[in-house]
């Protein structure tokens, strides 16, 4: 029997694609797949590691690809990152449906970067299941960007728009997000609730002193309220501390427009 002829795919991986490779291809550029099997770019590059949510952009040669593209070998692939530059709320070749707002979900292995982007008052909801198929069904069906450090969860073809988070840190995860989806301009701090994500509505003082401490009472003017869970926010040391961290990613000051 004649030999059977592989032929070889090259991929080439751009930016911070390469950092989620699996190994040993970890960091590489450059990757030469035996094409042994017909699968979609979108099956042979998860397979290396790379959830297709992390791609941007597939070029062969200089042609846009969809995710669906089965390639016959010796193409030259490139896959791209993500980018500010191709925001969600555009149409792309990969993702033809747009977002029509940046609305985020999380995985609960992740909560702490919810209760920041929440404080920075962006809508960030979570779903308490493990279920990867009750997850990625509630991104798809609520519309949101789902931010996780598991990549199988966003190897789903269901997830849409994702991210893996690649910092164990809150505050670098945090900082990661804002900067990938251009969110300074989107802060809207002490708007909604950290823990509920619900959008805060201010009450009078006068109606809610008897649930307020001494000092919170005699040096706060300005209260709200979470419709959901009914915890009150003021803006204390806690809230300007984070005005303070949202500061260092926005060049013009944060303001809530309120007094107090
Ligand atoms: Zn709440």
């Amino acid at each position: 029997m004649p030999p059977q002829i592989i032929n070889n795919l090259t991929l080439i991986f751009h930016g911070d694609t390469k950092e989620v490779l699996n190994k040993p291809y970890r960091n590489k550029s450059l990757v030469s797949y035996p094409l042994n099997r017909r699968a979609s770019i979108k099956d042979i590059i998860e397979s290396l590691g790379v959830p297709h949510t992390e791609i941007g952009c597939l070029l062969n040669r200089t042609e846009p690809l969809p995710f669906t593209f089965i390639p016959v070998g010796r193409e030259e692939i490139h896959v791209y990152p993500l980018s500010p530059d191709i925001p969600v709320t555009s149409a792309t070749l990969l993702r033809p449906t747009p977002l029509v707002g940046l609305h985020f979900m999380v995985d609960i292995n992740i909560n702490k970067l919810a209760h920041l982007m929440r404080m920075a008052g962006i809508d960030t909801s979570s779903i308490p299941s493990e279920s990867y198929r009750v997850i990625t069904q509630a991104a798809s069906d609520r519309k949101r960007i789902l931010l996780s450090r598991n990549k199988d969860l966003l190897k789903y073809n269901q997830v849409i728009f994702g991210r893996l988070i690649r910092s164990q840190n809150p505050n670098e995860q945090f900082a990661e997000v804002v900067k990938l989806y251009a969110l300074a301009p989107h802060f809207r701090p002490f708007s909604r609730c950290m823990l509920c994500n619900a959008v805060l509505v201010q009450v009078e003082k006068t109606d809610i002193k008897h649930r307020l401490e001494p000092l919170t009472k005699k040096h706060y003017i300005v209260f709200k309220e979470c419709p959901s869970c009914n915890r009150l926010f003021w803006r204390g040391s806690h809230y300007e501390k984070m005005v303070k961290k949202l500061e260092t990613f926005s060049p013009e000051t944060i303001d809530d427009g309120l007094q107090g």
